[in-house]
């Protein structure tokens, strides 16, 4: 396992973590003047600056990405099948553009909420075919770009609205049914606060194997959770175990980053260079 402790070399900044403080230039400069040199933004923060500029941005900083937030919500109603899978492309297209490594995929719940003005639907079951169908379709896109693709398993409590994929097990069917080859261009981004508490997550990781974890995102639980959204810890505040997780990501051989991606009021409440001080100090102790 690597040592982070005497520096932050492998600490990525998911934009999000910071998005109430500044724009993704602001982000930028932040990360220079902090020594982080990769990030992973997010599309509506590179679409407010606008995506020249933020390709501009990100290479006059020699920055790095980890992933781009995100693709995914492949869950309509099927009026809006042609705009899920025209604005996945863009989402591949602006992952180039801007050296992403994968596009990390949130895949959706229920049609309604993925996709706001569906034909409301209960069948979450059909929701997971629509998911497999969507996710099938961007490889093929997203092959041509030689762009991996990410799927991110979230907690169950977002099954409705985010996704429907809810544990590192379903990931991983998704991926082997869909890229038996293990060709490289389908794996999942594994982020401690939706995994930690899966008693399958340890076997489920050695199934992953390297090829299959292409990004690793870490935060922390708190007890007690006061928004189900925006109420993430800083590393070390809550209960997870994030070294044990670590580890066992880095015995399979991922040797990548471990990104910071914060939804906190609480830590959007704080000044920018505090936040990300802080994120550095965690990043050596507890990460
Ligand atoms: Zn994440």
């Amino acid at each position: 396992m690597r040592d982070f402790s005497s520096d932050h070399r492998w600490l990525s900044l998911n934009t999000a973590t910071v998005r109430k403080q500044a724009d993704l230039i602001g982000i930028v400069e932040a990360c220079a003047r902090h020594g982080i040199r990769t990030i992973d933004p997010w599309r509506d923060q590179v679409v407010a600056v606008g995506l020249d500029r933020a390709v501009r941005a990100v290479r006059d900083a020699g920055l790095e990405l980890s992933g781009y937030c995100r693709g995914g919500m492949f869950v309509s109603d099927a009026a809006r099948r042609g705009e899920v899978r025209d604005d996945n492309r863009r989402a591949v297209d602006e992952a180039k553009a801007l050296g992403a490594p994968c596009v990390v995929l949130v895949v959706g719940g229920l049609p309604q909420y993925s996709r706001p003005g569906s034909d409301p639907s209960k069948d979450i079951a059909a929701a997971w075919g629509q998911v497999h169908d969507g996710i099938a379709e961007m490889l093929e896109y997203a092959r041509t770009a030689n762009m991996p693709l990410a799927i991110e398993p979230l907690h169950p409590a977002y099954a409705a609205d985010r996704a429907c994929v809810n544990t590192t097990r379903q990931a991983l069917d998704l991926c082997d049914a869909i890229d038996p080859a293990r060709s490289g261009m389908l794996g999942t981004a594994l982020d401690v606060y939706h995994i930690w508490w899966d008693f399958e997550l340890m076997d489920q990781i050695a199934r992953a194997g390297g090829e299959r974890i292409l990004a690793f995102h870490v935060c922390d639980w708190l007890v007690p959770t006061r928004d189900m959204l925006n109420d993430r810890g800083m590393m070390g505040d809550g209960v997870i175990d994030i070294r044990r997780v670590r580890a066992a990501v880095e015995a399979q051989g991922f040797a990548g980053y471990s990104e910071v991606e914060i939804f906190s009021n609480d830590w959007w409440a704080r000044p920018l260079d505090e936040v990300l001080r802080t994120c550095i100090e965690r990043h050596r102790t507890v990460v």
